[in-house]
């Protein structure tokens, strides 16, 4: 390696694994390089997380880091860890200094039958990460009144539009996005498409929501016309939008292989949707990528607190790590592709091949199991597992 992966290390059960996964199946093959960030709750706590900012800041220069899973305190972890602060949700954190996007696809395996037996390829879900009813203002309205819309612009000049005459107690929302933001999650899905050759989907409810989702709909297709319709042609890949419902029906229909763009509630809605399909959470993917092209890939599960609770009373846990796996393995070919490292992009696919292939041995952890329709599976404890993918590694 020339230049070094930004490694956020975690917390909880994935901390376990992530050492484990270092320890068997990249240092005894690869020569790696990486600049650390200890992203585990402590050592957020301690640093007031700045550690966190440091990390994201360390990703804009180099380009690719790869992320454990982390806790996102609440009030239960503020007792149990001792904090001086509810800090912020770390991805939460890295994707606004990224303005970035998520990408996440299933990883498919043959014996994990998709629940839709014509999605023989992964379908990637795009969710755009900012505003709409996430940033929403909400009034319950106690009675009869008027309800109005009300923009105020710097010279004073207002736009009102009545939202509705209330005869009785109702309720209201006000939601928005910016243009800024919109762009920025258009140019990422683009890139992404180009960078994974695949078609790109995009959908809203444009029909009903005549200036708030067209909004959506124009920025894609002018930033498509003026700087991406060629570049697609010549990728024999395609673009296209369509509305939401006819998406949906399109979606279920198709074999997948694509990637879909989501508005921000769509995605969130959607993926769980195409998570569960698949057949797994503790399966998928998770790839942020910035309008610049930087990307850190993690994991879509979190710190599997319950097996983490379980390993530390010394019980034996079975804790799939095959997504952080390929987390590595994402970091470490995009360094590849990067720096022109040939040896790393095989490293990388060599080492996505071995988890498939152990598991299609029939060798998985206890939650594949309970999906696969291997007949007799080998139900193998967290470490057992990696041991496994490095013995299937070294035959490959
Ligand atoms: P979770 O860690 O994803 O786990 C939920 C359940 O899914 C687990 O209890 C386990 O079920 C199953 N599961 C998930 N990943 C698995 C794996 N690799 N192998 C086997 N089973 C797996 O979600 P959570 O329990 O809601 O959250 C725990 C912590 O993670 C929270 O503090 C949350 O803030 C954090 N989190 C972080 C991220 C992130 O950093 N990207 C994302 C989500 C959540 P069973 O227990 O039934 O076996
Ligand atoms: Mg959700």
């Amino acid at each position: 390696m020339t230049t070094p992966l930004v490694e956020m290390d975690g917390d909880e059960m994935t901390r376990i694994l992530w050492k484990m996964i270092k320890e068997e199946l990249i240092l005894p093959y690869i020569d790696l390089k990486t600049e650390y960030y200890d992203l585990g709750l402590e050592h957020r706590n301690e640093t007031d997380d700045q550690v966190t900012i440091d990390s994201a800041e360390a990703t804009k220069k180099y380009g690719v880091a790869v992320k454990c899973a982390t806790i996102t305190p609440n009030a239960a972890r503020m007792t149990e860890y001792n904090l001086k602060q509810m800090w912020k949700s770390p991805n939460g954190t890295i994707r606004a200094a990224l303005d970035g996007t998520v990408f996440r696809a299933p990883i498919l395996i043959k014996g994990i039958i998709p629940y839709v037996n014509n999605w023989s390829k992964p379908i990637t879900i795009a969710r755009h990460a900012y505003g709409d009813v996430y940033k929403n203002v909400e009034i319950k309205v106690p009675g009869a009144g008027k309800a109005e819309l009300v923009f105020t612009g710097e010279d004073g000049t207002q736009i009102r539009e009545t939202i509705h005459e209330f005869a009785g107690p109702g309720i209201i929302q006000g939601i928005h996005n910016t243009d800024k933001s919109i762009t920025s999650f258009a140019r990422a899905c683009f890139n992404y498409a180009l960078d994974t050759k695949q078609d790109l989907w995009f959908a809203t409810k444009d029909t009903i929501s005549k200036k708030y989702d067209h909004n959506f709909k124009d920025i894609f297709q002018e930033l498509y016309d003026a700087e991406y319709k060629d570049k697609f042609e010549a990728a024999g890949i395609e673009y296209f939008y369509t509305l939401i419902d006819d998406a949906v029906a399109r979606v279920i229909r198709s074999e997948g292989g694509f990637i879909w763009a989501c508005k921000n509630y769509d995605g969130d809605v959607m993926s769980d949707m195409v998570a569960t399909a698949y057949g797994d959470l503790s399966m998928m993917t998770s790839v942020l990528v910035s309008p610049e092209g930087v990307y850190e890939y993690e994991a879509a599960h979190g710190t599997v607190q319950r097996h983490y609770y379980k390993y530390l009373k010394g019980e034996e846990t079975s804790t799939n790590s095959i997504a952080t796996i390929f987390a590595w393995t994402g970091a470490l070919r995009k360094r590849g592709e990067l720096d022109g490292i040939k040896e790393l992009e095989e490293y990388a696919d060599k080492m996505e091949r071995a988890c498939i292939r152990t598991v299609e041995d029939g060798k998985m952890t206890r939650s594949l199991s309970l999906i696969s329709t291997c007949k007799e599976p080998v139900i193998l404890n967290s470490l057992e597992f990696i041991q496994a993918i490095r013995a299937t590694y070294d035959t490959l």
